[in-house]
């Protein structure tokens, strides 16, 4: 006999949320570069970072990453490469390209932006967001944040320490937690000033010194619009490498309180049916991965 017919419970959500910028959407091909040693010459793929873009190869509308040998013509501008990992064993490389310098022939200039529309496909924008978080971390690591000496890599981890001090710190994320409020068949979402007209999402802050994701859910809330939630439950995550959050994905339900928003951080929240929902944010966030999959009635 066998028990091929609906299931009577329902299945959990994955927890694996695939995202752009969360590693998850590389399915295991991508190997950090902290566990294993270094190639000898710096060939393979090339992660060239220009301000929040990537250089690229574009192939009608999709989009490669070159190959080979850094392009010469990026010799006098760019960084020493920085070794990343590892993609299906061909080792990916990291180069910063200053803001002004002229991309090499055969090379397009593509947004990792959400917000300003980006086309790359969701693989290269996880490995240029790491590219991103590679190069802030070493531009902001370089001396130490307790004396000041100059700092050098701890082996087989991307932490440094100092020289003098011992003291030994690691790349930084900073967690903000990110709330959808249900209310029956309607959700709470708010809007900043200077968004795109008609743009609506939802509220996010940092976690502070001594508080929980859900403390800093429920402050989050009520701090900017004025409302009282329960029943706040975790939904997901994305690393968002602009340049180092970690956003947490959660839901709530409305629990009581008029809506009173803090006007330094929005222009507006209100109420809107699950069914009338505004214009909200792209695919590529999480904002837009848990208004797609919980505003609903
Ligand atoms: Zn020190």
């Amino acid at each position: 006999m066998s028990h091929a017919g609906p299931r009577s419970t329902p299945q959990p959500t994955p927890l694996t949320v695939y995202l752009p910028f969360n590693r998850d959407c590389l399915r295991g091909e991508f190997i950090p570069a902290k566990t294993g040693v270094a190639p000898p010459a710096p060939r393979g793929h090339w992660l060239l970072v220009q301000d929040q873009a990537l250089l690229v190869v574009p192939e009608g509308d999709r989009f490669q990453l070159p190959q080979g040998e850094r392009p010469s013509a990026l010799d006098s501008a760019a960084s020493d490469p920085l070794w990343l990992g590892t993609l299906g064993g061909t080792p990916c490389w990291v180069t910063s390209v200053p803001k002004g310098a002229a991309v090499p022939p055969g090379l397009a200039r593509e947004s990792m932006v959400p917000m300003q529309g980006t086309r790359l496909p969701d693989e290269l924008l996880s490995l240029g967001g790491m590219a991103m978080q590679l190069l802030w971390w070493e531009s902001t690591s370089g001396h130490c944040p307790r004396c000041g000496e100059p700092t050098g890599r701890i082996a087989g981890e991307w932490g440094k320490q100092c020289a003098r001090c011992r003291y030994e710190h690691y790349p930084h994320l900073h967690p903000a937690v990110i709330t959808l409020v249900r209310d029956g068949s309607r959700v709470l979402l708010a809007r900043k000033a200077g968004w795109a007209p008609g743009r609506y999402a939802l509220v996010a802050g940092f976690v502070d010194n001594g508080e929980s994701l859900e403390g800093a859910v429920a402050r989050e809330v009520k701090e900017e619009v004025g409302v009282d939630i329960t029943d706040i439950q975790y939904v997901g995550s994305q690393n968002w490498p602009f340049p180092s959050q970690l956003m947490i994905g959660f839901v709530a339900r409305y629990a009581g309180g008029e809506i009173a928003i803090d006007k330094e951080e929005l222009e507006d929240a209100r109420w809107f049916d699950c069914d009338k929902l505004p214009t909200g944010p792209s695919r590529h966030s999480i904002a837009g991965f848990i208004i797609a999959n919980h505003a609903r009635p």
